[in-house]
């Protein structure tokens, strides 16, 4: 009865509504789910099935007084998000067994709006990645080929939502992990204004760039959950009061809208079959009233090098919490407490995170600050003008999400720099604090396309009304295979370790949990 590969939570809030089906029953199917195809996805470091069976029993028995506009709908949450008495480990084998004693904002609200938690996605060890490959625990295949990768960081929502095992997700987008993914995966992903949602819980990787957002399958559900996890937050300084509140789309035209297509986006290697979908997409756009102008960004080409001294500057301050002492891992029989910090760390955290703490704290470096943080805070400053300037003549900027659609499991696991560039689109929204959302736009050799809008400061229901009215005139509805799976034995990119329950979530070699 519960088509958890198409139904959105639109829809699946009409039944709960209508009496057609209970929140027990929506939420076992996407538990059968899970279970079923599980094994093969990857999507989730934590499946908590008891709990959420029993919460969503619990909504049915007293709808009367849990009669939110959420309740009742299972969500999935990136791992990376703190959660009160389920463990939270940012796919770190540092935080294998951390057991946080709070709940980060986003994912409160929606508690207290009464939604069941499917359990908790893999991504990218501390959310450091654009392939979900560099989790410590298991690489998460993309439904749509499971020879390929999802996307990253938020790999595991996204790829959670596009393969039936969640209704809609929460991940975050630092440089592009909630878009890059989305566009990968064929859902829709959206990153809002920087300071829209809290991030207070949201366990930090680079503090100007984070921002939590909404994975779903409609541009509808996107406001949906956007609506419910914005506004200011006392424990986070730099959230905002929402200037207007997100209203659900309706858009069908975009008469007078103004696009700029930025013509360095086109410019950064996009593959042919994406630059297609992303053309007709665009002729789309004008056939529904929409005026597309060629503009210029053109500090693009600084924006990613900018980002990767920006990112990791803050990430080895930020990560300089995680010393054996107050969470998670701690090395066995250090005889001194210099041995104990430097084993825990050598030991917990990946590859990955060691070269960006080692690129942030050489940044900087007492001799080095003005070279690197300083001058890459200026290259922001102008990135940002550029967006400025250019939103005195455009209403929004439209570009593809990623160069390129999925890549196989291990392509790029070997060369930073190839995988860095996944996100040439995606990160100077992020170093401008803008919101940005992306939709899927059709298929380029049977994977998804990604579009990518991007709008002022703000700018949030406009955003989502252009993407909505262009997801209605693209009408994607293809849904994904779970096929490729020949391939996925044979490029096997890493261990595959964990099982829908997490419990074989492995602890560091010879470690002890502190
Ligand atoms: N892929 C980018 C990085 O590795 C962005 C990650 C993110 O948005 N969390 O830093």
């Amino acid at each position: 009865m519960v088509d958890t590969m198409r139904l959105t939570a639109r829809e699946a809030k009409k039944l709960l509504v209508d009496g057609e089906v209970s929140s027990a029953e929506l939420t076992k199917a996407y538990l059968d789910r899970i279970a079923a195809v599980e094994d093969r996805v990857h999507a989730y470091i934590l499946v908590t099935a008891d709990n959420a069976a029993k919460y969503s029993t619990k909504v049915d028995r007293e709808m009367q007084a849990m009669r939110g506009p959420l309740a009742g709908l299972p969500i999935a949450v990136k791992d990376n998000m703190v959660t009160e008495g389920v463990t939270t480990t940012c796919a770190s084998r540092i935080l294998h067994n951390y057991m946080p004693v709070y709940t980060a904002t986003a994912v409160r609200r929606l508690w207290d709006d009464h939604v069941v938690m499917l359990g908790k996605t893999n991504l990218d060890e501390f959310a450091m990645g654009s392939s979900t490959e560099n989790s410590g625990f298991a690489v998460t295949r993309n439904p749509w080929d499971l020879g390929t990768v999802p996307g990253g960081s938020s790999g595991g929502s996204a790829a959670a939502v596009a393969a039936g095992e969640a209704l809609w997700a929460l991940g975050s987008d630092t440089g592009g992990s909630i878009r890059q993914p989305a566009a990968l995966c064929g859902v829709v992903g959206m990153k809002p204004t920087y300071g829209l949602v809290s991030r207070y819980g949201l366990v930090a990787f680079a503090s100007s760039l984070d921002q939590i957002g909404p994975l779903t399958r409609s541009v509808h559900d996107c406001a949906l959950l956007l609506r419910h996890i914005v506004g200011k937050d006392p424990r986070d300084a730099t959230s905002v009061v929402a200037p207007a509140p997100i209203e659900l789309p309706s858009a069908e035209r975009l008469d007078g809208l103004r696009v700029g297509i930025p013509r360095e986006y086109l410019a950064a290697g996009i593959e042919p079959g994406v630059r297609a979908r992303f053309e007709e997409a665009v002729a789309l756009i004008e056939e529904l009233g929409g005026r597309c102008v060629e503009v210029s960004l053109p500090h693009t080409e600084y924006a990613l090098p900018a980002y990767y001294i920006i990112a990791p500057a803050e990430a080895s301050a930020n990560l300089a919490r995680f010393d054996g002492v107050r969470y998670g891992y701690r090395a066995a029989d250090a005889d001194d407490v210099v041995t104990m910090y430097e084993r825990t760390r050598g030991e917990g955290f990946g590859p990955e995170v060691k070269r960006r703490i080692m690129i942030g704290t050489y940044a900087l470096s007492a001799g080095y600050y003005e070279a690197y943080y300083g001058r890459a805070q200026r290259v922001r400053t102008l990135v940002r003008r550029d967006f400025t300037d250019v939103f005195g003549e455009v209403d929004l900027v439209a570009s593809p999400t990623s160069p390129t659609v999925a890549f196989p499991v291990g392509a790029r696991a070997a060369d930073p720099l190839a995988m860095y560039v996944s996100d040439v689109c995606t990160i100077p929204a992020n170093l401008a604090g803008l919101p940005a959302l992306s939709i899927p736009c059709g298929l380029s050799d049977g994977l998804p396309v990604g579009f990518q809008f991007v709008g002022p400061a703000f700018s949030e229901n406009r955003v989502l009304d252009a993407a909505h009215a262009l997801e209605t005139a693209l009408g994607f509805t293809a849904t994904p295979s779970l096929g490729g799976a020949e391939a996925a034995l044979s490029q096997s990119g890493g261990a595959e370790a964990a099982s829908p329950t997490g419990d074989a979530a492995s602890a560091p070699p010879e470690g002890t949990a502190s």
